[in-house]
């Protein structure tokens, strides 16, 4: 090895990337099964779809063509925007597809904080808004929920002059709690375009309440607005990275500045395209999804746990013991679900809805481990 006295991590690496955690992402299902000797996994840990693409975007996959895998895709997903723009009445220059929604997250906050800025949202809520602010550098303050819901008092409460965006997750992630189109209508009238707020729909789809806000409408009113939406929930594409933000041309023409080229492969687009048009599947999904909950609210009730369940695919349950023990235990039974001590709830787990033999597995499996 070469002798460099003066490479120095200390100097080249600034102090939040230093103290910054970062995350563990969970070893692949084969691995986990040699590591938990289970021969089979339900995977209930990440509210993916258990009916799978649409049909129509499976079609697509088992036909892609090989030689298209050399060929660079789209660089800003063409079509898509397009069918998308079509399907909300918008302009396509109001979307920018990204690499799942996790990507936007980051357009947004390179687009809009500096040194010394901030952003707002809640403790328990997906983690992604956080971690970006924090590892770019930028404070993220953390308003704790209320009754398992934003608060969105609270959040105006912390604003200053250095605050640029606000996140809210609606549907929260994981509590379901959302705040109806009234709620959110105030909350953006009191901040009268001071700052940009982010509306995270990425479970959009799953919700059948009347009074749930489609935040894409909202945005002919409110043009410091964001909403996400994502592929990988509803539209079962996960695995291929796909979702988009939209907002209005201004602030959009600015966030695309910050996008890296290709970040969207050509596969995913294609998918998405297709599993746009398949209303059926939604239908499909939302059925299971609510038959599943009803079943594992009635057994877990059996049971005497807390549970939290509001909207989305998900439901939270409070147990009588370490939640990161019971993942344990549950992986040795082939079921995981997730341990949410990471979205500072100890002793609580969330659980996807699956197909009814793997809540009927998660069931059994829970009442083995409960002490
Ligand atoms: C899953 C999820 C996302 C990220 O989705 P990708 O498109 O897969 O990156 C964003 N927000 C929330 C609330 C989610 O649950």
């Amino acid at each position: 090895m070469i002798i460099m006295p003066d490479f120095s991590l200390e100097r080249l690496v600034p102090e939040y990337i230093k103290t910054f955690e970062p995350y563990i992402p969970s070893k692949p299902d084969p691995e986990l099964m040699k590591l938990y000797g289970c021969n089979h996994l339900y995977r209930l840990n990440n509210n993916e779809n258990p009916l799978g693409p649409p049909p129509a975007a499976q079609e697509i996959l088992r036909r892609f063509k090989p030689y298209k895998a050399a060929i660079y895709p789209s660089g800003d997903s063409y079509y898509l925007r397009k069918k998308l723009s079509a399907k909300h009445g918008l302009n396509p220059d109001q979307f920018l597809v990204g690499n799942g929604a996790n990507e936007v997250i980051t357009f947004v906050i390179k687009t809009f904080c500096q040194e010394g800025d901030n952003i707002i949202t809640a403790d328990k809520t997906f983690a992604v808004y956080e971690w970006v602010a924090q590892f770019s550098g930028f404070e993220a303050r953390l308003v704790p929920l209320k009754n398992f819901y934003f608060d969105d008092q609270g959040m105006l409460d912390r604003i200053d002059e250095r605050t640029k965006i606000l996140f809210i997750c609606n549907p929260n992630n994981p509590t379901g709690t959302y705040w109806n189109e009234g709620k959110l209508r105030r909350f953006l009238n009191t901040i009268e375009g001071r700052q940009i707020v982010v509306v995270d729909e990425a479970y959009f789809e799953f919700v059948e309440k009347e009074d749930y806000p489609d935040g894409i409408k909202l945005l002919r009113d409110y043009p410091n607005l964001i909403v996400f939406r994502t592929f990988s929930k509803m539209y079962g594409l996960a695995g291929l990275r796909i979702g988009y933000l939209v907002g209005s041309e201004n602030v959009v023409d600015m966030i695309r500045r910050t996008c890296v080229v290709y970040s969207v492969n050509g596969v995913g687009q294609e998918a998405a395209l297709m599993a746009l048009d398949d209303d059926d599947h939604i239908r499909r999904t939302r059925n299971l999804v609510r038959a599943e909950k009803a079943f594992l609210k009635q057994e877990i009730d059996r049971l005497s746990l807390e549970t939290q369940m509001a909207e989305g695919c998900y439901m939270m349950i409070r147990l009588p013991m370490s939640d990161t023990l019971a993942y344990r235990k549950l992986m040795a039974q082939g079921v995981m679900i997730r341990s949410m001590t990471g979205f500072r709830f100890p002793n609580w787990i969330r659980v996807s809805m699956g197909t009814h033999e793997a809540m009927e597995a998660f069931i059994n499996a829970l009442k083995r481990i409960l002490p």
